[in-house]
């Protein structure tokens, strides 16, 4: 059992690094656990890992990332002050879509990540998280919306990824992020 009380990002960390919990454990190169500010305002949680995040170990440091980077930076929100994180820690061969399955036994760590970070805002980013989360259906559909949930704040946002196949979204994501920006500023949250 996990003492919810002294668990950690740290700790979580550690046992993410080794999990064999489910069989995307066989096809890894390394486990990539959320990272980023313990105690940010603001939680960005994508699908999983890809292939450049698979070898380095940490979330959105490919292609996906430098596009969420790279809007961040024009909303003006620090990297550094967020956490980021995925639904599953290992990435699916291929980048398949990670099963109900691996989502399930996966979704322990992403909870206590939550229930620590404690975030104001969770920002979802695409559809797997819309639907792990949320149970939801059409991003396009919900792209820019607030949802409270279980005491929890989420605003919905397409994935960076989708950029790489359709620029257009890139402005979508933008003035989604600038939404977010907005409702953090009213709600006093550091970014
Ligand atoms: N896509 C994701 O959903 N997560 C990552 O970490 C990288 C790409
Ligand atoms: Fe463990 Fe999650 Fe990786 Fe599966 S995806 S092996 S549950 S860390």
């Amino acid at each position: 059992m996990i003492d919810i009380a002294n668990d950690s990002i740290n700790r979580i960390k550690a046992e993410v690094i080794n999990c064999k919990l489910c069989t995307l454990c066989t096809n890894r190169r390394n486990a990539v656990p959320g990272e980023g500010n313990s105690k940010a305002g603001i939680m960005f949680i994508g699908e999983a890992p890809g292939k450049n995040e698979d070898e380095k170990g940490r979330p959105f440091v490919g292609l996906a990332g430098k596009i969420l980077d790279e809007t961040l930076d024009k909303v003006g929100i620090v990297r550094s002050r967020i956490f980021v994180t995925n639904i599953v820690k290992c990435r699916p061969p291929g980048n398949r879509v990670p099963t109900e399955d691996e989502r399930r036994v996966c979704k322990n760590y992403l909870e206590r990540e939550i229930s620590i970070v404690s975030p104001k805002i969770i920002c979802i980013l695409g559809r797997t998280a819309f639907e792990s989360l949320l149970g939801g259906g059409s991003i396009l559909g919900n792209r820019g919306k607030f949802i409270a949930k279980d005491g929890r704040l989420f605003f919905l946002t397409i994935h960076p990824a989708a950029i790489i196949y359709n620029n257009k979204l890139r402005y979508a994501l933008e003035k989604d992020m600038q939404t977010l920006v907005m409702e953090c500023r009213r709600l006093n949250i550091p970014i």
